[in-house]
Parts: C-alpha cells; structure tokens; sequence
C-alpha cells in the first residue's frame, strides 16, 4: 500500500498472504498480515509529531507505551492439534525457563485430552480458545457454532477461556463479530496487525481488545529457507528491537513442528532476551494491564504553566517528548519525565519471486472451507466423524433410528 492511500485505509478489512522481511537475516518470510505495516506508520507519524512540536517550541507528552516503565516479552502457543510428545517438550521449556505461556486450542483435537489440559493448569500455564474446527469461516453464524462448541468443551474441563484467537490468522468480518458477540476480553488476528500495540477495531471497545504478535513460526521461517540458527537469531533480533520501540514483543510457534523440533534454542532464546534485562509479562496480564492504560485527560495552560488534569497513572506513565519554550509540563505538582523520541529506519526490499510464489500459493489454500454455509459445516462435521471408527458407529446408530432407511436396508436384502 502507498502512503498517499492510507488516509483511506480501514485497518482489519484488507488482508492476505504477504512477504515480512527479516533485516538482519536479510530473507523474507510469507504469513498473513494486512497491507498496512500500522506499528510503522505510528512510528512515522510520532517522528513528524515530534518535528512539527519542536519547529512550534511546544511541548509535546504521551501515554507512554512501556508498562511500568519496563520492556517485556512474551510468547504465544497456538496448540493445533495435540499430540503428547509435542505439548510434553512444550511444558518442559515452560518449565526450564519458569515461563507462563499462553496456550490456544482446537478444541475439534484437543477434546479428549482433558488430563492434558489439566496438566497445563497444574503447569502455571494460561489456557485460551482456538475454535473447535481449526479454520476461521467468512460466515458470523459458522464462527459462531465454532466457538461455542469449544467454549462447551473448555468449560467440561472447568476452564472459561477469556480470550481467543482465529485459526489461521484470519481477520474475517464474521469473525470479529462472532468473537465481539461472545465478549472475549481480547484476540489476535495477524490479519488484523502484526507487530504493533494493541488496539481496539474501529475503535470501538465493544470489540474484544486486539494484542498483535509477530507472525513467525518455525513452520514459515522453514518454508521461507531460514536455517535454525538464522531462525532463532531473526526472533532475537526481533524481541530486542519491539521491545525497544513498544515495550513488549510478542512471539509465537506450535508446540508440533515447532517447540518440539528447537528445545534447546527456545530455551536459550527465552534466557537470552531475559538476560538482556527484558522481563516476562503472560499475554493475559499484558492484556489486562493494557486494558486499564488511560486513554484520556485535560491539559490546562495555567498562570503561564502546562498542566495535565484527570490523569491516573495505572501502570502507563506520561511522558513528555519535546521540551517547548514553555518549560516542562506538571502533573501532580511535578515536572514530566523526559523522553526522546526512538527513530527507526525501516528498510524496504522488495521479495523475490520465490517468496511472492509461496505468498499467493497459500492465499489459496483452504478457500472451500472458509466459505462454508451452516449446512456445509454440518455436513463436513458427519465426514469429520465418519472417519473415525466411534464416529462411524455413532452415525450408523442414529441413522438405523430412520425409519424409511430402516425399510429400505430391510427391502434391500430381501
Ligand atoms: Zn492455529
């Protein structure tokens, strides 16, 4: 997307497979994300705030972005699907590192696992819904049957999910209605923003609140010819330099494919960002805290002074950027700190061919499947079933309870 459209541009309604670019590794990789890098653009418009405020000699103050004041990082297990080798060499890096991850499952594969989610609990982990089905629909009323089918499971279990996040990554519209619908505290659409703070859709908080996370994963960094260790560097680099930019950088694998094949590297990852002074926050509480960030308060210009009035502090100090000709802004009696804004250079490389490949060869996948109607979606449920040996005796009971198909076997073996 152009610069000179984004005036125009609705963030969360356009989105699809598209290339990241890894500086330091100097590769791309392909996930779904909107055409709009809005962490970017939010740097880009403090850097012109900061300029004109400055050319002004006004003082220019924020809602800082940093909780506490401190950096932090987090990580995200999408659980598609269960195997015990997997979540086993995933509970042992939570385990090593002392880390609470926050874990989303499908419930379609996870509902026989109730020990294992049990285990989770038992393990200090944060457990969270990823739909029943792992796909996200087009379709409010399919979203819908989705996730209250999971959220039925999850609750037998004793466990009411405060979050959730689309299969896949899509930002459907009948997702997001669905989900609002539900009232789910927060979700995580790639589709909706990658690498940015959280936000509310259209800013409306009726919306469960939006936690980007950076999209990669052992399975794209693959995909994309990353070797292992230029893998874990990129997600090095990345954590240091989110961090530094918003406070917080959220990753993210799968426990198959991804945590189970790099045990050791994730380990090591995780004791190296913490080394390097950037504390551990749980999604959940990240969410939690930023959901109590102020948004709003009075600024009075007072006998000769800038004051801020109606401000509560919450854990999101404010802060002030340019110094103005004024003098420093008070608040509560005391001058702002002061912080200089953190310039960024963005670097553009446009993909190879190789990766605009993989990019609109995945656009394409699961396209049947995301447009199902609700009939589609009961009906691929009975071959979902009749491929397994219970589901297969379950369906033969309940269709011999037909009485016209009854008469019909009978008719055809006489
Ligand atoms: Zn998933």
């Amino acid at each position: 997307m152009c610069i000179r459209d984004s005036h125009k541009y609705v963030q969360g309604v356009e989105w699809g497979h598209r290339p990241y670019y890894s500086a330091g590794i100097g590769k791309h990789f392909v996930e779904v994300g909107p055409p709009l890098d809005t962490g970017a653009l939010r740097q880009l418009l403090l850097e012109i705030l900061t300029h004109c405020f400055e050319w002004l000699g006004l003082p220019l103050i924020r809602v800082s972005p940093f909780c506490k004041n401190k950096r932090y990082f987090s990580f995200r297990v999408d659980a598609d699907g269960f195997t015990e080798s997997s979540t086993e060499a995933a509970l042992r890096i939570a385990r090593k590192t002392g880390l609470r991850f926050t874990w989303f499952l499908d419930m379609g594969r996870w509902k026989k696992q109730g020990q294992w989610i049990r285990r989770l609990v038992e393990h200090n982990q944060d457990v969270q819904l990823h739909c029943f089905r792992h796909m996200t629909y087009a379709s409010r009323e399919v979203n819908d049957i989705n996730i209250r089918k999971a959220l039925a499971l999850m609750q037998r279990n004793g466990i009411t999910p405060n979050a959730i996040v689309s299969p896949l990554g899509c930002n459907d519209k009948g997702f997001s209605e669905a989900i609002k619908e539900q009232a789910f505290e927060y979700s995580s659409e790639f589709g909706y923003a990658v690498d940015d703070l959280p936000s509310f859709p259209n800013n409306d908080s009726a919306y469960p609140l939006q936690v980007p996370v950076h999209p990669g994963c052992s399975g794209v960094f693959h995909k994309a010819g990353f070797t292992e260790a230029e893998q874990f560097e990129h997600l090095y680099e990345h954590a240091r330099r989110q961090g530094d930019l918003d406070g917080i950088c959220l990753l993210y694998d799968h426990p198959n494919g991804g945590l189970d094949a790099h045990e050791v590297q994730f380990v090591q990852l995780f004791d190296k960002v913490s080394l390097r002074g950037y504390k551990y926050l749980c999604m959940s509480d990240y969410c939690r805290a930023w959901l109590q960030r102020p948004r709003n308060f009075r600024v009075l210009f007072n006998r000769g002074q800038i004051e801020v009035d109606g401000f509560s502090d919450n854990g999101f100090r404010l802060e002030q950027i340019t110094d103005g000709t004024i003098g420093p802004v008070q608040w509560d009696g005391k001058p702002l700190p002061q912080v200089s804004s953190r310039g960024m250079v963005d670097e553009f490389v446009y993909p190879p061919h190789s990766i605009r490949e993989v990019a609109l060869e995945m656009g394409q996948r699961h396209l049947k499947q995301r447009n199902f109607s609700k009939a589609g979606w009961y009906t691929n449920e009975v071959f979902e079933a009749l491929r397994t040996y219970s589901g297969y005796k379950a369906t033969r009971r309940l269709l011999s309870r037909v009485r016209w198909l009854r008469a019909l076997r009978g008719r055809m073996r006489h």
